[in-house]
């Protein structure tokens, strides 16, 4: 039974950095969040894909993720994108929503235990129609978007914030959907909607937490090789949200502290970092527990003086 449902969209990407090209890899916000956070707990997705996307070789590298959510419509999704030098953000080529243009989410039986919930980038109406299936059990519902829904389903948006507990949105998002310059004033507004905690992710430069007892700043992973930062953000979200659940049982009373977010952050960074070192989901499914522990290690000196 999964621990976590990660709802969002699965894709095939082309990406373009000065590293090189590749074409139609795996890709989408909940594959990159659910193969991070299936380090940690057992994962649903919840999903749309075509029949262009070869869910047999998915699940041979995601151990621990539960398909039962994923329908089959169309084709898949495809995103194309490019980084510059400076390897910030991608701009997007071009973007065919395909099965997830029509996609409306169902929650399977096997998944109504779950304690948590991640709805990664995805249009806000079926965040929205997801959120109306969750029968309130206590459970701590995690939310992540990007600027095409922002301009696009901007009210529908702010209705999902104000039914979570955690925001994850990058710091151009928050500029641009909390409608000012300062991130410190984004996180309180985002906090004023409703939410516990809002992360504010800044690339290479780490996270912003913000949350009623204050401010934590995770430092970004100083790499030496950045190869393809996307999908980046949705395995912090990922990472953060699995740990979590690993960590806490459902219960009526379920209470996340903001330490053990802050520590979850920290470990939401530490895949973050894994993911940018190679192209798309590569190295995020490479990478073992060893590694992932002594890189926790190395943040954690990094961050005490
Ligand atoms: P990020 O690096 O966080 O911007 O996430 C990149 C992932 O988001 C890629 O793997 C894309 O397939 C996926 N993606 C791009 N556009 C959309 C969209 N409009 N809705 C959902 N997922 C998208």
């Amino acid at each position: 039974m999964p621990k976590l449902v990660i709802c969002g969209s699965m894709a095939l990407d082309t990406i373009e950095t000065p590293y090189g090209k590749r074409q139609n890899i795996i890709g989408g916000s909940a594959s990159y969040a659910a193969l991070a956070a299936a380090k940690f707990c057992p994962v649903g997705i919840i999903s749309s894909v075509g029949n262009d996307f070869d869910l047999k070789r998915f699940s041979s590298v995601g151990k621990r993720l539960d398909l039962t959510g994923v329908t089959i419509l169309g084709r898949t999704l495809r995103w194309s994108g490019r980084y510059d030098y400076a390897m910030q953000e991608a701009k997007t080529r071009s973007t065919k929503l395909n099965s997830m243009a029509h996609f409306r989410p169902t929650l399977p039986a096997a998944y109504q235990s779950a304690g948590f919930y991640l709805l990664a980038n995805a249009d806000p109406r079926a965040q929205l129609e997801l959120l109306r299936q969750v029968k309130p059990k206590g459970q701590f519902i995690a939310a992540d978007t990007m600027n095409f829904w922002i301009f696009r389903e901007r009210a529908k948006l702010l209705k999902v914030i104000k039914r979570i507990h955690l925001l994850c949105l990058n710091e151009n998002e928050a500029r641009q959907l909390l409608e000012t310059p300062n991130l410190v004033q984004a996180g309180q507004r985002v906090l004023a909607l409703g939410p516990a905690f809002v992360i504010i992710k800044k690339g290479e430069h780490g996270a912003l937490l913000f949350s009623r007892t204050g401010i934590f700043a995770a430092a970004g992973y100083p790499l030496e090789s950045v190869i393809d930062p996307t999908g980046a953000g949705d395995a912090l979200a990922g990472a953060l949200m699995g740990y979590l659940a690993s960590q806490i049982r459902l219960s009526s009373t379920l209470t996340v502290s903001e330490p053990l977010v802050r520590k979850a952050l920290v470990i939401g960074c530490t895949l973050a970092s894994f993911t940018a070192e190679a192209f798309g989901v590569e190295n995020l499914v490479a990478v073992g527990k060893e590694e992932i522990r002594n890189r926790y290690e190395v943040y954690q000196k990094i961050h005490a003086f």
